[in-house]
Parts: C-alpha cells; sequence; structure tokens
C-alpha cells in the first residue's frame, strides 16, 4: 500500500507530480506530523456515526485521516487547482465528498440537510486558513447549526484568546463570543515544523464542544454582543466611560451609574473583567431601560 498522503514523503511527491504551487493567499500550509494528526481526530471523537465537514482539504492529508474513522466526510476547499490531486489521492475513500466553494459563501443548512442525512451526528474538523478562522468559525458558531464539536488547528495566539478567562489581557470580545456558543479546550500548541511550507506563526489544535444552549439567559441576542463591543472600545478606558460614549454621549452620568448599579456591576471596572453572567445581566438592564 501507499504511504499516507500526510507523510512527508508522499506530501512532496504529490507537490512535484502535480506541479502544484502553494497560494500563501489563501493560508496553504499542509499538516505532514503524523502525531499531530492523530490528536485532531481523536480529539473530534470520530465513529461510523459520525458526519465531518472539513474546511480546506488541501492535498487531502487530515481528509484520509478523517475518511478512515468517521461515517461520511464532505471537505469544502476554494482552490480548483486541487481538484485532480483530490480526485486522484482520496480515490480510496468513498465516504468522501468534496465541494468546490467557499465556506463562507456556502449555505451550511443545505449543506448538512444534503450531505449528513444519515449520520447521528456532526464534528467539523479542519485546519483552517488563518486569514479567514474567525469569520469561518463565528459563521458555523451563529448558524446554530446541529454540531457536536469543532476541532481546528488556529493561529496559537487567537486559540488563546478563544479560550481566556475574566482578567487577562487575552480576554476580549472574541472569549465571549466563542464561550457564549461552545466550550473551548486548548488540545495542543504545534510548532512550524510541522507544516510544509512553514507558516510564520505558531498554532495550536482548539477543541470547541458546541453547547445546546447558552451558558446564560440573553433576551437580545445582537444587542447583547452589541454591549460587549461596547465596553472593549476602548480597552483601557472603564465600562462606564465605554458604555457612556456608546449610549450616553450627551447625558450626565446619573442614569448610566443608576443602570449599572441595578446590574450590580461596579463603573470603574473595565471590560475585560466581567464575566458572561455580568455582560447578560448589563445587556438585560440596559434593555429593560429601552437601549
Ligand atoms: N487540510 C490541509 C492540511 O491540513 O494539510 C490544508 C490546510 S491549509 C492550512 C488551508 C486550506 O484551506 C487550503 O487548502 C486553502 O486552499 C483552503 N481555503 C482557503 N480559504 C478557503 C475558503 N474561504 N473556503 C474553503 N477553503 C479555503
Amino acid at each position: 500500500g501507499k504511504e499516507d498522503i500526510s507523510s512527508p514523503r508522499r506530501t512532496k511527491e504529490i507537490i512535484q507530480r502535480y506541479k502544484f504551487s502553494f497560494k500563501k493567499s489563501l493560508g496553504q500550509n499542509f499538516l505532514i506530523d503524523q502525531n499531530v494528526l492523530d490528536q485532531i481526530v481523536d480529539a473530534a471523537e470520530l465513529n461510523e456515526g459520525t458526519g465531518v465537514l472539513e474546511i480546506g482539504p488541501g492535498i487531502g492529508s487530515l481528509t484520509e485521516r478523517l475518511a478512515r474513522v468517521a461515517g461520511a466526510v464532505t471537505a469544502v476547499e476554494i482552490d480548483r487547482r486541487l481538484v485532480p490531486i483530490l480526485r486522484d489521492v482520496l480515490s480510496p475513500y468513498p465516504n468522501v465528498k468534496v465541494r468546490i466553494d467557499d465556506v463562507l459563501k456556502v449555505n451550511l443548512q443545505e449543506l448538512f440537510t444534503e450531505d449528513f442525512a444519515s449520520v447521528d451526528k456532526v464534528s467539523v474538523v479542519a485546519n483552517l486558513p488563518y486569514y479567514v478562522t474567525t469569520p469561518i468559525l463565528m459563521k458555523l458558531l451563529e448558524e446554530k447549526l446541529p454540531l457536536d464539536n469543532i476541532v481546528v488547528m488556529i493561529q496559537k495566539e487567537v486559540a488563546e484568546r478563544m479560550a481566556a478567562s475574566p482578567g487577562g489581557k487575552e480576554y476580549g470580545s472574541l472569549s465571549i463570543a466563542v464561550q457564549y456558543y461552545s466550550d473551548p479546550e486548548l488540545v495542543c500548541i504545534v510548532p512550524r515544523t510541522a507544516f510544509i511550507p512553514e507558516p510564520n506563526v505558531d498554532s495550536a489544535v482548539i477543541r470547541l464542544k458546541v453547547r445546546e444552549r447558552p451558558p446564560v439567559e440573553v433576551a437580545d441576542e445582537k444587542h447583547f454582543f452589541e454591549v460587549v463591543h461596547a465596553c472593549f472600545t476602548q480597552r483601557r478606558k472603564t465600562i462606564a466611560n465605554n458604555l457612556k460614549a456608546r449610549y450616553f454621549p450627551e447625558e450626565g452620568r446619573e442614569r448610566l451609574e443608576a443602570l449599572l448599579a441595578e446590574a450590580e456591576i461596579e463603573p470603574s471596572r473595565r471590560g475585560e473583567t466581567l464575566s458572561l453572567e455580568e455582560y447578560a445581566r448589563l445587556s438585560t438592564v440596559l434593555l429593560a431601560a429601552g437601549i
């Protein structure tokens, strides 16, 4: 039999045979580290009854690993030049379907209905293109797809921000958005040498266990996230100053201070110290006051 697609030797051989040239603008860094691939696949807890949506299969390194354990794999790839390669290298795996498309433009609800009708649960597993990590993850989470978990390789700093707790400098609106929809867990840190070509940044694998329902009660999600963003407008400022600038630019501080007292939040605190529960309370109080 052939070596795995992801072995350094076979990867180099495929790239040469098809005269493939990497596009940096598409975030093309292919995985060649067998240990990292094992950790990604293990973290997703796949079996015959699982469907997997892979974003950006590249030359199929991770796709092959997924196809061996999952029931059905759909891989969405933007780069048409990879079609002949994927067709050849993935031919031993009838449970893989490749769709050529920009994942940000795909109707995912439709894709799920078409491709995952026969599986019990679905995971997203990917070595993501770093230039669009956050838009892709926010799309997956906000569309409230019937997902069990998301296991992705992303830039290390972004993974740390997603998993951050209140109080630290990594904690921000991204942490809050991700933690509202999921329970994040850092799986492992990945060195640059795990890829061909090597990226300019360090990477990490993160696992987002998708929540069945949010951990806090929020009346209006759009309003909740607006309040969060307002409190982080200027990180160094207090929430009172940020909220005043956003919602009460013409007023004195009395009404804002009364509302913060009602939400039981000190006006002198900074956005990075508030928990999800406190943001939910703040949004509820402001909304009830017509703000
Ligand atoms: N999965 C392969 C691996 O691990 O070796 C390749 C990962 S590489 C970091 C990212 C892949 O995403 C590339 O194949 C790239 O062409 C693809 N890609 C980039 N932007 C995309 C988009 N908007 N939609 C779908 N795929 C995209």
